[in-house]
């Protein structure tokens, strides 16, 4: 067992729920202290310590930092792209605040390591759509998007001026079945597995052939952590690492679908989420990663979807 103590921010979200998780196991159930706005999550519960934090509150988060002698940050608390074009200078104010605060304290108590994840968001319709490199035209056109390419900019820059072990990830779209999804323009492709084991039926909100980059949950987590762990010299990108899995459409990821439950049909509604998936790129090149730190993804649709069901069977029964 490592010696760190670690602060998961937003740990009841999507991503919260299976990394607290996943770092609990890594790091011994006791030094990995889960905190977020909500109730604790029910997967959370009896699994390691818990406490109630407003990350918008500087002072608090300052005092929970020292009390705990915490040594690693995962600051997942966000508003995601769909909600936030509901509400663009609420989303802002809390993307931008967060991270800030985190990132003072970070450096004022000579944190180890911070990790927060970007988003494919901050690629915009100028972006080239297939396969977007790392570095390219990146005018992002949703509050997301924009909040999202701005941390970017102040996570190198406390890198580089103030020598702040910040490191992060450009999430695509994120797939799992333990906790549910935060409000994204992706959620559709978790949506679809609940409605198909359900009704049968599922109205999506994206239309037939919106290609969009995608990961499922355990990919997410395991390059999280490997990011995290590999040595510092490696991490070349201070700004945030494009990552890749998969790439597919409403229609495809269906007929995935209908292998396992032939009598499942799917429609189409789009509505204004259409509009930020087609400002978003439809697959992403992912060198620099797997290059400067190995990064391998595991899961693509066919095998998603064959996990996806078998879980999701498993807890509806
Ligand atoms: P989520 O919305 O499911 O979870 C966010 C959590 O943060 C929630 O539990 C919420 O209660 C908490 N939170 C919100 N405001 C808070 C505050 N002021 N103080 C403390 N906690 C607060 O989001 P997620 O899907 O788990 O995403 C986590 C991170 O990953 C975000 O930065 C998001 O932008 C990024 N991301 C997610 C995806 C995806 O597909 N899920 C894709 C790309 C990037």
């Amino acid at each position: 067992m490592k010696k760190d103590k670690i602060l998961v921010i937003g740990a009841c979200g999507q991503i919260g729920v299976e990394l607290t998780l996943a770092l609990r196991k890594m790091y011994g159930d006791a030094n990995v202290i889960a905190s977020d706005l909500r109730e604790e999550h029910e997967l959370l519960k009896g699994s390691g310590p818990y406490v109630s934090l407003d990350v918008m509150n500087k002072e608090m988060l300052h005092v929970l930092v020292i009390r705990h002698n915490i040594t690693q940050i995962y600051l997942l608390a966000a508003i995601l792209s769909a909600t936030g074009e509901k509400n663009p200078l609420l989303a802002w104010h809390i993307n931008m605040a967060s991270l800030l605060n985190v990132l003072d304290i970070a450096k004022e108590e000579g944190i180890d390591k911070v990790y927060w994840p970007s988003s494919i968001a901050v690629f915009g319709p100028d972006s080239p759509k297939d396969s977007t490199p790392q570095h390219t035209i990146i005018e992002p056109t949703t509050i997301y998007g924009i909040s999202k390419f701005a941390g970017e900019r102040w996570c190198e820059y406390y890198h580089h001026r103030y020598g702040v072990d910040v490191r992060s990830l450009r999430y695509p779209g994120l797939i799992s079945y333990k906790s549910a999804p935060g409000g994204g323009t992706t959620d559709y492709a978790i949506e679809i597995f609940h409605e198909a084991l359900e009704e049968k039926k599922y109205t999506c909100f994206l239309s037939e052939g919106t290609y969009l980059p995608m990961m499922y949950m355990p990919d997410a987590i395991r390059a999280t952590i490997e990011l995290m762990e590999a040595d510092k010299e490696k991490i070349k990108v201070r700004s945030s690492y494009n990552l890749g899995a998969m790439s597919f459409s409403p229609k495809e990821i269906a007929a995935e679908i209908k292998k396992h439950i032939p009598e499942f049909t799917i429609d189409y509604a789009p509505d204004y989420r259409q509009a930020i998936a087609d400002g978003w790129p439809q697959s992403i090149d992912d060198e620099k990663a797997r290059n400067d730190w190995g990064w391998k993804p595991e899961y693509c649709l066919e095998k998603m979807t064959t996990d996806m069901l078998k879980n999701l069977k498993e807890t509806v029964q």
